[in-house]
Protein backbone atom coordinates (compact mmCIF):
# COMPACT_ATOMS: atom_id res chain seq x y z
CA UNK A 1 0.00 0.00 0.00
CA UNK A 2 1.41 3.45 -0.92
CA UNK A 3 1.23 6.33 1.55
CA UNK A 4 0.27 9.59 0.30
CA UNK A 5 -0.16 12.96 2.06
CA UNK A 6 -1.85 16.15 1.41
CA UNK A 7 -3.51 19.56 2.67
CA UNK A 8 -7.53 18.96 0.93
CA UNK A 9 -8.58 15.30 0.11
CA UNK A 10 -11.40 15.59 -2.23
CA UNK A 11 -13.70 12.38 -2.90
CA UNK A 12 -15.96 12.77 -6.31
CA UNK A 13 -14.56 14.42 -9.34
CA UNK A 14 -18.01 15.41 -10.72
CA UNK A 15 -18.67 19.08 -10.48
CA UNK A 16 -18.93 19.81 -6.93
CA UNK A 17 -14.83 18.31 -6.86
CA UNK A 18 -13.52 19.58 -9.26
CA UNK A 19 -14.53 22.92 -8.50
CA UNK A 20 -13.30 22.15 -4.98
CA UNK A 21 -10.43 20.98 -6.49
CA UNK A 22 -9.42 23.94 -8.92
CA UNK A 23 -10.14 26.21 -5.90
CA UNK A 24 -7.83 24.88 -3.63
CA UNK A 25 -4.70 24.50 -5.76
CA UNK A 26 -5.09 28.01 -6.65
CA UNK A 27 -5.38 28.94 -2.77
CA UNK A 28 -1.66 27.43 -2.64
CA UNK A 29 -2.74 24.07 -1.35
CA UNK A 30 -1.53 20.60 -1.92
CA UNK A 31 -4.92 18.62 -3.41
CA UNK A 32 -5.77 14.99 -4.18
CA UNK A 33 -9.12 13.99 -5.87
CA UNK A 34 -9.78 10.47 -5.33
CA UNK A 35 -12.45 9.04 -7.93
CA UNK A 36 -13.74 5.50 -8.21
CA UNK A 37 -14.37 6.00 -11.86
CA UNK A 38 -11.35 5.65 -14.60
CA UNK A 39 -11.32 9.56 -15.51
CA UNK A 40 -12.91 12.56 -13.83
CA UNK A 41 -16.30 14.02 -14.61
CA UNK A 42 -18.34 12.50 -12.41
CA UNK A 43 -22.40 11.06 -12.50
CA UNK A 44 -22.71 15.07 -14.33
CA UNK A 45 -20.32 13.84 -16.96
CA UNK A 46 -20.77 10.54 -18.08
CA UNK A 47 -24.37 9.23 -17.38
CA UNK A 48 -26.58 13.02 -16.26
CA UNK A 49 -26.29 16.23 -17.20
CA UNK A 50 -23.72 16.48 -20.09
CA UNK A 51 -25.22 13.02 -21.92
CA UNK A 52 -28.90 14.26 -21.29
CA UNK A 53 -29.03 17.67 -22.52
CA UNK A 54 -26.67 16.53 -25.78
CA UNK A 55 -29.21 13.95 -26.47
CA UNK A 56 -31.72 17.18 -25.98
CA UNK A 57 -29.84 19.10 -28.75
CA UNK A 58 -29.25 15.81 -31.12
CA UNK A 59 -33.10 15.29 -30.84
CA UNK A 60 -34.13 19.29 -31.90
CA UNK A 61 -31.85 18.92 -34.27
CA UNK A 62 -31.56 16.33 -36.31
CA UNK A 63 -35.68 15.83 -35.84
CA UNK A 64 -35.51 19.68 -37.47
CA UNK A 65 -37.72 20.00 -34.62
CA UNK A 66 -38.52 23.74 -34.85
CA UNK A 67 -39.21 23.48 -38.73
CA UNK A 68 -42.48 21.91 -37.86
CA UNK A 69 -43.60 25.31 -37.14
CA UNK A 70 -43.09 26.34 -40.95
CA UNK A 71 -43.52 22.76 -42.34
CA UNK A 72 -46.91 22.11 -40.88
CA UNK A 73 -47.44 19.21 -38.22
CA UNK A 74 -48.04 16.66 -40.83
CA UNK A 75 -44.83 16.98 -42.65
CA UNK A 76 -42.38 13.61 -42.55
CA UNK A 77 -39.43 14.28 -40.59
CA UNK A 78 -36.16 12.60 -40.68
CA UNK A 79 -36.13 9.34 -38.00
CA UNK A 80 -33.23 9.46 -36.02
CA UNK A 81 -31.51 6.26 -35.36
CA UNK A 82 -29.50 5.64 -31.61
CA UNK A 83 -26.21 5.26 -33.44
CA UNK A 84 -27.24 9.13 -34.58
CA UNK A 85 -27.60 10.18 -31.43
CA UNK A 86 -24.77 8.36 -29.72
CA UNK A 87 -22.10 9.83 -32.33
CA UNK A 88 -23.16 13.01 -30.74
CA UNK A 89 -22.81 11.84 -27.37
CA UNK A 90 -19.56 10.28 -27.46
CA UNK A 91 -17.87 13.47 -29.35
CA UNK A 92 -19.06 15.77 -26.51
CA UNK A 93 -18.50 13.36 -23.43
CA UNK A 94 -14.79 12.89 -25.16
CA UNK A 95 -14.18 17.00 -25.21
CA UNK A 96 -15.67 17.78 -21.87
CA UNK A 97 -13.90 14.99 -20.40
CA UNK A 98 -10.62 15.96 -21.89
CA UNK A 99 -11.25 19.87 -20.84
CA UNK A 100 -11.69 18.32 -17.05
CA UNK A 101 -8.47 16.04 -17.40
CA UNK A 102 -6.66 19.44 -18.98
CA UNK A 103 -7.31 21.50 -15.90
CA UNK A 104 -6.37 18.90 -13.62
CA UNK A 105 -2.89 18.25 -15.26
CA UNK A 106 -3.17 22.45 -15.19
CA UNK A 107 -3.66 22.85 -11.72
CA UNK A 108 -1.29 20.09 -10.60
CA UNK A 109 -4.12 18.08 -8.81
CA UNK A 110 -3.11 14.51 -7.93
CA UNK A 111 -6.27 12.64 -9.36
CA UNK A 112 -5.83 8.58 -7.59
CA UNK A 113 -8.47 6.15 -9.16
CA UNK A 114 -10.10 4.22 -6.17
CA UNK A 115 -12.73 3.76 -3.97
CA UNK A 116 -12.32 6.10 -1.35
CA UNK A 117 -13.09 4.79 2.57
CA UNK A 118 -12.36 6.61 5.83
CA UNK A 119 -10.09 4.60 8.52
CA UNK A 120 -10.87 7.42 11.07
CA UNK A 121 -11.04 11.40 10.86
CA UNK A 122 -7.41 11.87 8.96
CA UNK A 123 -7.15 8.90 7.20
CA UNK A 124 -8.68 7.68 3.78
CA UNK A 125 -8.17 3.73 2.19
CA UNK A 126 -8.92 4.10 -1.76
CA UNK A 127 -9.21 0.66 -2.85
CA UNK A 128 -9.69 -0.72 -6.69
CA UNK A 129 -12.62 -2.73 -8.03
CA UNK A 130 -11.40 -5.81 -6.55
CA UNK A 131 -11.28 -4.00 -2.79
CA UNK A 132 -7.20 -4.31 -2.91
CA UNK A 133 -6.14 -2.35 -0.46
CA UNK A 134 -3.93 0.53 -3.01
CA UNK A 135 -3.28 3.60 -0.67
CA UNK A 136 -3.63 5.31 2.33
CA UNK A 137 -4.27 9.61 2.54
CA UNK A 138 -3.67 11.14 5.26
CA UNK A 139 -4.61 15.39 5.17
CA UNK A 140 -6.12 18.20 7.13
CA UNK A 141 -9.24 18.69 4.94
CA UNK A 142 -11.78 16.47 3.46
CA UNK A 143 -14.03 17.55 1.33
CA UNK A 144 -16.63 14.47 0.32
CA UNK A 145 -18.52 15.23 -3.10
CA UNK A 146 -19.59 11.48 -4.27
CA UNK A 147 -22.69 12.94 -5.37
CA UNK A 148 -25.75 10.38 -6.40
CA UNK A 149 -26.97 7.59 -8.51
CA UNK A 150 -30.57 6.50 -9.48
CA UNK A 151 -32.55 5.26 -6.95
CA UNK A 152 -32.90 1.15 -7.86
CA UNK A 153 -35.75 -0.38 -5.39
CA UNK A 154 -35.13 -4.25 -4.50
CA UNK A 155 -37.77 -5.12 -6.46
CA UNK A 156 -37.85 -3.42 -9.88
CA UNK A 157 -36.15 -6.01 -12.20
CA UNK A 158 -33.80 -3.26 -13.71
CA UNK A 159 -32.09 -5.62 -16.12
CA UNK A 160 -30.18 -2.90 -18.98
CA UNK A 161 -32.60 -3.50 -21.78
CA UNK A 162 -36.32 -3.02 -21.07
CA UNK A 163 -36.57 -1.95 -17.51
CA UNK A 164 -34.27 1.26 -17.08
CA UNK A 165 -32.85 3.93 -15.21
CA UNK A 166 -31.60 7.10 -16.10
CA UNK A 167 -28.12 5.73 -16.29
CA UNK A 168 -29.33 2.25 -18.24
CA UNK A 169 -31.21 4.04 -20.73
CA UNK A 170 -28.31 5.91 -21.95
CA UNK A 171 -27.41 2.17 -23.41
CA UNK A 172 -30.46 1.25 -25.19
CA UNK A 173 -29.71 -0.24 -28.90
CA UNK A 174 -32.72 1.76 -30.62
CA UNK A 175 -35.51 4.11 -29.95
CA UNK A 176 -38.09 2.59 -28.78
CA UNK A 177 -42.24 2.40 -30.58
CA UNK A 178 -43.26 3.10 -26.89
CA UNK A 179 -42.36 4.13 -23.37
CA UNK A 180 -44.14 4.54 -19.95
CA UNK A 181 -41.70 6.63 -17.89
CA UNK A 182 -42.17 6.52 -14.08
CA UNK A 183 -42.21 9.68 -12.46
CA UNK A 184 -43.20 13.02 -13.29
CA UNK A 185 -40.24 14.78 -11.45
CA UNK A 186 -37.37 16.67 -13.60
CA UNK A 187 -35.56 13.70 -14.94
CA UNK A 188 -38.31 11.60 -16.14
CA UNK A 189 -40.03 14.69 -18.20
CA UNK A 190 -36.80 15.82 -19.64
CA UNK A 191 -36.58 11.99 -20.88
CA UNK A 192 -39.83 11.77 -22.00
CA UNK A 193 -40.09 14.93 -23.85
CA UNK A 194 -37.09 13.92 -25.98
CA UNK A 195 -38.68 10.24 -26.84
CA UNK A 196 -41.99 12.30 -27.88
CA UNK A 197 -40.07 14.61 -29.95
CA UNK A 198 -38.51 11.36 -31.81
CA UNK A 199 -41.72 9.80 -32.12
CA UNK A 200 -42.02 7.28 -29.39
CA UNK A 201 -45.43 7.41 -27.85
CA UNK A 202 -44.52 8.15 -24.15
CA UNK A 203 -46.59 8.20 -21.14
CA UNK A 204 -45.33 9.48 -17.82
CA UNK A 205 -46.66 7.97 -15.15
CA UNK A 206 -47.18 9.75 -11.27
CA UNK A 207 -48.59 9.61 -8.06
CA UNK A 208 -49.00 13.80 -8.63
CA UNK A 209 -52.07 15.31 -10.18
CA UNK A 210 -49.14 17.09 -12.75
CA UNK A 211 -45.69 16.82 -13.99
CA UNK A 212 -43.35 18.43 -12.08
CA UNK A 213 -45.96 20.18 -9.49
CA UNK A 214 -42.94 22.67 -7.79
CA UNK A 215 -43.20 24.89 -11.15
CA UNK A 216 -45.41 28.19 -11.01
CA UNK A 217 -48.34 26.46 -11.52
CA UNK A 218 -49.12 28.81 -14.81
CA UNK A 219 -45.98 27.78 -16.33
CA UNK A 220 -46.97 23.53 -15.46
CA UNK A 221 -49.72 23.72 -17.25
CA UNK A 222 -47.81 25.77 -20.19
CA UNK A 223 -45.86 22.71 -19.73
CA UNK A 224 -48.07 20.36 -19.80
CA UNK A 225 -50.18 21.67 -23.22
CA UNK A 226 -46.89 21.60 -25.04
CA UNK A 227 -45.96 18.11 -24.43
CA UNK A 228 -49.41 16.75 -25.13
CA UNK A 229 -49.49 18.65 -28.58
CA UNK A 230 -45.70 16.50 -29.35
CA UNK A 231 -47.81 13.72 -28.49
CA UNK A 232 -46.53 12.54 -24.35
CA UNK A 233 -49.49 11.38 -22.06
CA UNK A 234 -49.76 12.08 -18.65
CA UNK A 235 -51.32 10.08 -16.25
CA UNK A 236 -51.24 11.17 -12.54
CA UNK A 237 -52.52 9.87 -9.26
CA UNK A 238 -51.68 6.55 -10.30
CA UNK A 239 -49.42 4.02 -8.16
CA UNK A 240 -47.49 1.28 -9.27
CA UNK A 241 -47.84 -1.90 -7.28
CA UNK A 242 -45.91 -4.05 -9.60
CA UNK A 243 -43.21 -3.61 -12.60
CA UNK A 244 -42.34 -6.77 -14.36
CA UNK A 245 -40.96 -7.96 -17.81
CA UNK A 246 -42.97 -9.85 -19.55
CA UNK A 247 -40.72 -11.27 -23.01
CA UNK A 248 -39.40 -8.25 -24.52
CA UNK A 249 -42.26 -5.62 -22.91
CA UNK A 250 -42.49 -4.05 -19.59
CA UNK A 251 -45.82 -4.38 -17.52
CA UNK A 252 -46.57 -1.87 -15.12
CA UNK A 253 -49.76 -2.91 -12.65
CA UNK A 254 -51.57 0.41 -10.58
CA UNK A 255 -53.17 0.30 -7.35
CA UNK A 256 -56.56 1.26 -9.44
CA UNK A 257 -56.64 -2.31 -11.07
CA UNK A 258 -55.56 -0.74 -14.57
CA UNK A 259 -51.93 -1.96 -16.64
CA UNK A 260 -50.03 -0.95 -19.31
CA UNK A 261 -47.31 -1.94 -21.03
CA UNK A 262 -44.73 -0.74 -23.44
CA UNK A 263 -41.33 -1.56 -25.05
CA UNK A 264 -39.01 0.17 -22.04
CA UNK A 265 -40.34 1.50 -18.69
CA UNK A 266 -37.98 4.60 -17.45
CA UNK A 267 -38.02 4.19 -13.62
CA UNK A 268 -37.15 7.97 -12.64
CA UNK A 269 -38.64 7.77 -9.29
CA UNK A 270 -35.60 9.31 -7.16
CA UNK A 271 -31.93 9.14 -6.35
CA UNK A 272 -29.55 8.09 -3.30
CA UNK A 273 -26.60 9.17 -1.99
CA UNK A 274 -23.52 7.55 -2.50
CA UNK A 275 -22.48 7.66 1.12
CA UNK A 276 -22.18 3.46 1.25
CA UNK A 277 -18.72 2.78 0.45
CA UNK A 278 -17.52 5.85 2.81
CA UNK A 279 -17.45 4.11 5.92
CA UNK A 280 -18.69 7.12 7.66
CA UNK A 281 -19.40 5.15 10.97
CA UNK A 282 -15.59 5.59 11.02
CA UNK A 283 -15.59 9.34 11.41
CA UNK A 284 -19.00 10.22 13.28
CA UNK A 285 -20.93 11.72 10.42
CA UNK A 286 -24.38 10.86 10.20
CA UNK A 287 -26.65 10.79 7.52
CA UNK A 288 -30.04 11.86 7.77
CA UNK A 289 -33.09 9.84 7.16
CA UNK A 290 -33.27 10.39 3.48
CA UNK A 291 -29.46 9.06 3.31
CA UNK A 292 -27.82 12.57 2.49
CA UNK A 293 -25.07 13.86 4.83
CA UNK A 294 -26.41 16.68 7.06
CA UNK A 295 -24.01 20.30 6.84
CA UNK A 296 -23.92 23.48 7.97
CA UNK A 297 -24.21 26.94 6.08
CA UNK A 298 -20.44 26.42 5.11
CA UNK A 299 -20.67 22.93 3.89
CA UNK A 300 -19.41 21.47 6.99
CA UNK A 301 -20.05 18.16 8.47
CA UNK A 302 -20.68 17.44 12.26
CA UNK A 303 -16.86 16.74 11.79
CA UNK A 304 -15.47 20.38 10.88
CA UNK A 305 -12.67 19.60 9.10
CA UNK A 306 -14.76 17.02 6.58
CA UNK A 307 -17.10 18.81 4.31
CA UNK A 308 -19.53 17.73 2.05
CA UNK A 309 -20.91 19.29 -0.78
CA UNK A 310 -22.97 18.41 -4.00
CA UNK A 311 -25.95 15.92 -4.46
CA UNK A 312 -24.55 13.72 -1.45
CA UNK A 313 -26.10 16.79 0.90
CA UNK A 314 -29.63 16.70 -0.80
CA UNK A 315 -31.39 19.35 -2.67
CA UNK A 316 -31.42 21.13 -4.78
CA UNK A 317 -28.62 18.50 -6.77
CA UNK A 318 -27.97 20.53 -9.84
CA UNK A 319 -24.63 20.40 -11.39
CA UNK A 320 -24.35 24.09 -11.34
CA UNK A 321 -25.35 24.60 -7.56
CA UNK A 322 -22.91 22.06 -6.67
CA UNK A 323 -19.98 23.22 -8.51
CA UNK A 324 -21.00 26.92 -6.36
CA UNK A 325 -20.94 24.62 -3.04
CA UNK A 326 -17.62 22.62 -3.87
CA UNK A 327 -15.64 25.97 -4.52
CA UNK A 328 -17.29 27.39 -1.35
CA UNK A 329 -15.95 24.45 1.05
CA UNK A 330 -12.73 24.95 -0.70
CA UNK A 331 -12.40 28.31 0.12
CA UNK A 332 -13.75 27.88 3.49
CA UNK A 333 -11.36 24.86 4.14
CA UNK A 334 -8.19 27.21 2.99
CA UNK A 335 -8.98 29.25 5.80
CA UNK A 336 -9.81 32.77 3.38
CA UNK A 337 -12.84 34.75 2.74
CA UNK A 338 -16.14 32.65 2.03
CA UNK A 339 -19.44 33.99 1.20
CA UNK A 340 -22.65 31.88 2.05
CA UNK A 341 -24.37 30.36 -0.77
CA UNK A 342 -26.72 32.81 -2.64
CA UNK A 343 -30.45 32.82 -2.09
CA UNK A 344 -31.40 32.97 -5.46
CA UNK A 345 -30.27 30.75 -8.40
CA UNK A 346 -31.70 29.52 -11.39
CA UNK A 347 -33.58 26.17 -12.02
CA UNK A 348 -33.08 24.95 -15.78
CA UNK A 349 -35.38 22.07 -17.12
CA UNK A 350 -34.14 21.19 -20.42
CA UNK A 351 -37.69 19.24 -21.28
CA UNK A 352 -38.83 20.26 -24.86
CA UNK A 353 -40.05 23.20 -24.42
CA UNK A 354 -37.42 24.41 -21.93
CA UNK A 355 -38.03 25.83 -18.45
CA UNK A 356 -36.01 28.18 -15.78
CA UNK A 357 -37.36 30.09 -13.51
CA UNK A 358 -35.67 32.38 -10.33
CA UNK A 359 -37.32 33.83 -7.32
CA UNK A 360 -40.53 32.77 -5.57
CA UNK A 361 -43.58 31.21 -7.60
CA UNK A 362 -47.24 32.98 -7.74
CA UNK A 363 -48.33 30.38 -5.29
CA UNK A 364 -45.39 31.31 -3.03
CA UNK A 365 -46.19 34.62 -3.21
CA UNK A 366 -49.94 34.38 -2.50
CA UNK A 367 -49.54 32.16 0.17
CA UNK A 368 -47.27 34.99 2.22
CA UNK A 369 -49.90 37.69 1.68
CA UNK A 370 -47.61 39.59 -0.52
CA UNK A 371 -48.78 42.80 -2.86
CA UNK A 372 -48.24 41.63 -6.31
CA UNK A 373 -48.69 41.88 -9.56
CA UNK A 374 -48.16 40.29 -12.77
CA UNK A 375 -46.58 40.76 -16.29
CA UNK A 376 -46.66 38.67 -19.26
CA UNK A 377 -45.19 38.26 -22.77
CA UNK A 378 -46.24 35.53 -24.48
CA UNK A 379 -43.43 34.28 -27.05
CA UNK A 380 -46.42 34.77 -29.92
CA UNK A 381 -45.78 38.37 -29.23
CA UNK A 382 -41.72 38.37 -29.35
CA UNK A 383 -40.45 38.44 -32.79
CA UNK A 384 -37.64 36.32 -32.57
CA UNK A 385 -39.88 33.66 -32.06
CA UNK A 386 -41.54 33.99 -34.88
CA UNK A 387 -38.18 33.97 -36.82
CA UNK A 388 -36.95 30.83 -35.02
CA UNK A 389 -40.32 28.66 -35.67
CA UNK A 390 -40.36 28.66 -32.14
CA UNK A 391 -43.31 30.74 -30.89
CA UNK A 392 -44.64 29.24 -27.87
CA UNK A 393 -44.04 30.26 -24.81
CA UNK A 394 -44.05 32.52 -22.01
CA UNK A 395 -42.29 34.97 -19.79
CA UNK A 396 -44.12 35.74 -16.82
CA UNK A 397 -42.82 38.10 -14.13
CA UNK A 398 -43.74 39.00 -10.33
CA UNK A 399 -43.37 42.23 -9.20
CA UNK A 400 -44.58 43.94 -6.08
CA UNK A 401 -47.50 46.04 -6.62
CA UNK A 402 -46.41 48.99 -4.51
CA UNK A 403 -42.58 49.02 -4.87
CA UNK A 404 -41.94 47.50 -8.10
CA UNK A 405 -39.45 44.92 -7.15
CA UNK A 406 -39.08 42.22 -9.10
CA UNK A 407 -39.90 38.82 -7.28
CA UNK A 408 -39.85 36.07 -9.61
CA UNK A 409 -38.92 35.50 -13.13
CA UNK A 410 -40.51 32.16 -14.73
CA UNK A 411 -39.88 31.19 -18.41
CA UNK A 412 -40.88 28.73 -20.73
CA UNK A 413 -39.85 28.15 -24.28
CA UNK A 414 -36.78 28.43 -26.31
CA UNK A 415 -33.56 29.71 -25.19
CA UNK A 416 -35.33 30.30 -21.63
CA UNK A 417 -32.39 28.36 -19.67
CA UNK A 418 -30.68 31.52 -20.92
CA UNK A 419 -32.70 34.41 -20.76
CA UNK A 420 -33.19 33.79 -17.26
CA UNK A 421 -29.68 34.97 -16.56
CA UNK A 422 -30.95 38.96 -17.26
CA UNK A 423 -34.03 38.00 -14.80
CA UNK A 424 -31.34 36.54 -12.23
CA UNK A 425 -29.67 39.43 -12.01
CA UNK A 426 -32.35 41.69 -11.58
CA UNK A 427 -33.71 40.01 -8.95
CA UNK A 428 -30.24 39.74 -7.45
CA UNK A 429 -29.35 43.76 -7.12
CA UNK A 430 -33.23 44.07 -6.39
CA UNK A 431 -34.17 46.12 -9.76
CA UNK A 432 -37.53 47.14 -10.03
CA UNK A 433 -39.79 46.78 -12.93
CA UNK A 434 -38.86 49.95 -14.52
CA UNK A 435 -35.60 48.96 -15.66
CA UNK A 436 -37.19 46.61 -18.24
CA UNK A 437 -38.91 49.47 -19.67
CA UNK A 438 -36.74 51.96 -19.47
CA UNK A 439 -34.09 50.69 -21.29
CA UNK A 440 -33.51 49.80 -24.94
CA UNK A 441 -32.87 46.01 -25.75
CA UNK A 442 -31.59 44.07 -28.73
CA UNK A 443 -34.24 43.13 -31.24
CA UNK A 444 -35.39 41.09 -31.98
CA UNK A 445 -34.27 38.50 -29.23
CA UNK A 446 -35.98 36.61 -27.01
CA UNK A 447 -34.95 38.94 -23.81
CA UNK A 448 -37.34 41.44 -25.75
CA UNK A 449 -39.71 39.33 -23.87
CA UNK A 450 -39.11 41.26 -20.11
CA UNK A 451 -39.71 44.46 -21.72
CA UNK A 452 -43.25 43.22 -23.13
CA UNK A 453 -43.79 41.58 -19.88
CA UNK A 454 -42.52 44.62 -17.46
CA UNK A 455 -45.24 47.10 -20.04
CA UNK A 456 -48.02 44.07 -19.40
CA UNK A 457 -47.50 44.56 -15.61
CA UNK A 458 -46.83 47.94 -15.46
CA UNK A 459 -50.11 48.74 -17.12
CA UNK A 460 -52.17 46.64 -14.82
CA UNK A 461 -50.98 48.78 -11.92
CA UNK A 462 -51.70 51.99 -13.79
CA UNK A 463 -55.31 50.67 -14.49
CA UNK A 464 -55.99 49.73 -11.10
CA UNK A 465 -54.69 53.36 -10.25
C1 LIG B 1 -30.33 12.61 -16.20
C2 LIG B 1 -29.82 13.79 -15.40
C3 LIG B 1 -29.90 15.06 -15.94
C4 LIG B 1 -29.42 16.15 -15.22
N1 LIG B 1 -29.49 17.39 -15.77
C5 LIG B 1 -29.01 18.46 -15.09
C6 LIG B 1 -29.02 19.75 -15.68
O1 LIG B 1 -29.50 19.92 -16.79
N2 LIG B 1 -28.50 20.79 -14.99
C7 LIG B 1 -27.95 20.62 -13.75
O2 LIG B 1 -27.46 21.61 -13.16
N3 LIG B 1 -27.92 19.40 -13.15
C8 LIG B 1 -28.44 18.32 -13.80
N4 LIG B 1 -28.39 17.07 -13.22
C9 LIG B 1 -27.85 16.92 -11.88
C10 LIG B 1 -26.31 16.87 -11.87
O3 LIG B 1 -25.84 15.91 -12.79
C11 LIG B 1 -25.85 16.53 -10.47
O4 LIG B 1 -26.43 17.45 -9.58
C12 LIG B 1 -24.33 16.64 -10.37
O5 LIG B 1 -23.73 15.67 -11.18
C13 LIG B 1 -23.88 16.44 -8.93
O6 LIG B 1 -22.52 16.64 -8.89
P1 LIG B 1 -21.64 15.99 -7.74
O7 LIG B 1 -20.29 16.58 -7.87
O8 LIG B 1 -22.32 16.12 -6.44
O9 LIG B 1 -21.61 14.42 -8.04
P2 LIG B 1 -21.50 13.47 -9.28
O10 LIG B 1 -21.52 14.18 -10.57
O11 LIG B 1 -22.51 12.42 -9.03
O12 LIG B 1 -20.05 12.85 -9.11
C14 LIG B 1 -19.71 12.10 -7.97
C15 LIG B 1 -18.46 11.29 -8.25
O13 LIG B 1 -18.04 10.67 -7.02
C16 LIG B 1 -17.56 9.38 -7.32
N5 LIG B 1 -17.60 8.57 -6.10
C17 LIG B 1 -18.71 8.16 -5.41
N6 LIG B 1 -18.34 7.47 -4.31
C18 LIG B 1 -17.00 7.43 -4.32
C19 LIG B 1 -16.02 6.86 -3.44
N7 LIG B 1 -16.37 6.22 -2.32
N8 LIG B 1 -14.71 6.98 -3.75
C20 LIG B 1 -14.32 7.65 -4.88
N9 LIG B 1 -15.20 8.21 -5.73
C21 LIG B 1 -16.51 8.11 -5.44
C22 LIG B 1 -18.49 8.89 -8.41
O14 LIG B 1 -17.87 7.84 -9.16
C23 LIG B 1 -18.70 10.14 -9.23
O15 LIG B 1 -17.76 10.23 -10.28
C24 LIG B 1 -28.86 15.96 -13.93
C25 LIG B 1 -28.77 14.67 -13.39
C26 LIG B 1 -29.25 13.59 -14.11
C27 LIG B 1 -29.14 12.21 -13.52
Amino acid sequence: MENFTADIVIIGSGPSGQKAAIQATKLGKKVIVVEREAAPGGACLFSGTIPSKTFREAVVDLTRFYERQFEGSDQIFPKVTIDELNKRLNSVIFEERNIIVRQFKKNNIQFIQGSARFENQNTLIVVDSDFRLKYQIKADYFIIATGSNPRNPSDVPFDREVILDSTTLLGIGKVPKSMIVLGGGVIGSEYASFFSALGTEVTVIDRKEHMLPMLDAEIGIHLQTALTDIGLKFKGKKEPIEIARHENHAYVRFKDGTALEADVLLYALGRTANVEALHLENTGIKVDPKGYIPVNALFQTNIPHIYAVGDVIGGPCLASTSMEQGRLAARHACGVQTHHFPTFYPIGIYTIPEISSCGYTEEELKSWGFHYEVGRAHFYEIARSHIAGSSSGLFKILFHSETLEILGIHVIGRNATEVVHIGQMAISLRAHLDYFIDHVFNYPTYAEGYRIAALNGVNKIKFKK
